[in-house]
């Protein structure tokens, strides 16, 4: 039989790989329709997450839903999930190996999704698919991987901490909504 999302979603919330397992209550392996054409990926589950299994439903969830506006998209409409699918005890960056043990799962994700585009929120995601680039300067910008466009830009929970991140964020995401517009017109 082949691979499917829901199989990695069930295989991740059995996963005993790495060491975030043993302190996670749920793993979040990502939710959206398998036909979504943008990938949303940001670092790792928080507090919320872990209690409910899902992606970015806290604070940095109602960021992210704004921000989608911005770029035309609805949440229901798009794939969302993380570099590591387990909550890093007290929100910590993921390790190397933390996130070297889960790739597999992303990447399952991203062979089945084959989208469009995929966004990268914040600097964990983008280390994983850029390493030679930084935030400042990639992003907001368009690059070319393994047969989708990757599209950087800040993590929604830094603008909480960060106002001064909010415009330049929100007009990374216009700029995504324009893009997204003119590869696949509305009819
Ligand atoms: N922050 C993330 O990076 N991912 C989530 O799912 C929630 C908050
Ligand atoms: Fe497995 Fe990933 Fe969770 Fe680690 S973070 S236990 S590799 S699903």
């Amino acid at each position: 039989m082949g691979d499917s999302l829901s199989l990695v979603s069930d295989e991740a919330r059995a996963c005993t790989k790495c060491p975030l397992a043993e302190t996670r209550t749920n793993a979040v392996p990502g939710e959206g329709p398998p036909d979504a054409a943008v990938v949303i990926i940001g670092e790792g589950p928080g507090r919320n997450e872990d209690a409910q299994g899902r992606p970015f439903v806290g604070a940095a969830g109602k960021q992210l839903d704004g921000l989608l506006a911005y770029a035309g998209l609805d949440r229901k409409d798009v794939y969302i999930t993380n570099i590591v699918k387990c909550r890093p005890p007290e929100n910590r960056r993921p390790t190397v190996s933390e996130a070297d043990a889960c790739r597999p799962y992303l990447e399952r994700q991203l062979e089945l999704l084959r989208p469009k585009v995929v966004v990268l929120l914040g600097d964990s995601a983008l280390k994983r698919f850029l390493p030679d680039e930084t935030l400042v300067s990639s992003h907001g910008r368009l690059f070319k991987q393994a047969g989708f466009e990757i599209f950087p830009t800040y993590h929604p929970a830094a603008m909480i901490y960060n106002r001064a991140l909010e415009s330049v964020t929100r007009e990374d995401f216009k700029a995504l909504g324009r893009h997204l517009s003119s590869v696949r017109p509305k009819t």
